[in-house]
C-alpha cells in the first residue's frame, strides 16, 4: 500500500563528502614543489613519530597512516615529512564548508575532512544530485585549491551514502562521484 512516508524515504538525497589524503594534500596545495611526491604528515618528526596522513604517492609506496617515521625513511629515503599543522587544516576545512553551505542549509560535519550534505529539496532527482556533486568537486578546486580532491558518495540515507563512498562502486541508487 502506498504511504506518504514512503515518498519521503524514497526522495531523500544525501551526499557524503570525504577529502582524499586530506592533511597531506593540504600540505601539497600549500607547497607546489611537493605535489606529485611522497609526503607524510607526522604527529612528531622524531624517528618513532607516527605518520597520520600520507599523500597518494606515499600510499603507493606502502607508506600508510600509522607508519613510523623511521620506517617511512627506510622505504623511501627522500620522503618529504612534515609536522602536522592543525590550524592550517581547520582553516581549509572552513573554506570547504563555506562552499558546501552554499548548496544546502543541512551540512553536517562528520570529521575534519568528512561531511554529510542533505540535498533533499535542493535538486530534482539523483541525476541532479550527481551533477551537484561534480560541481562541488570543481568549486573546491577552483575556490580553495586545485590540488584538493574529494570523493562523494550519494544515496538516500547517510549510512548508504557513506557506504557508497567506501565501496567506491556504483550500486542501485548509490553513486560514487
Ligand atoms: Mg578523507
Amino acid at each position: 500500500m502506498f504511504r506518504l512516508s514512503h515518498l519521503f524515504v524514497i526522495m531523500r538525497i544525501v551526499l557524503h563528502i570525504d577529502m582524499n589524503s586530506y592533511f597531506a594534500t593540504v600540505e601539497q596545495q600549500a607547497n607546489p614543489f611537493w605535489r606529485g611526491k611522497p609526503v607524510g604528515v607526522c604527529a612528531y618528526l622524531s624517528a618513532n613519530g607516527c605518520i597520520i596522513a600520507s599523500s597518494i604517492e606515499a600510499k603507493e609506496l606502502g607508506i600508510k597512516t600509522g607508519c613510523l617515521v623511521k620506517e617511512a625513511r627506510r622505504i623511501y629515503p627522500d620522503i618529504i615529512l612534515v609536522e602536522n599543522q592543525p590550524d592550517k587544516y581547520r582553516w581549509v576545512t572552513g573554506q570547504i564548508f563555506q562552499i558546501l553551505r552554499q548548496h544546502s542549509d543541512k551540512v553536517e560535519p562528520y570529521s575534519i575532512d568528512e561531511s554529510f550534505v542533505e540535498l533533499t529539496g535542493y535538486v530534482k532527482d539523483y541525476q541532479g544530485a550527481k551533477e551537484m556533486a561534480k560541481q562541488i568537486q570543481q568549486e573546491i578546486k577552483d575556490q580553495v585549491g586545485e590540488w584538493l580532491k574529494c570523493s562523494i558518495g550519494l544515496s538516500y540515507t547517510r549510512y548508504l551514502a557513506k557506504l557508497a563512498l567506501t565501496a567506491g562502486e556504483s550500486a542501485r541508487s548509490a553513486y560514487f562521484v
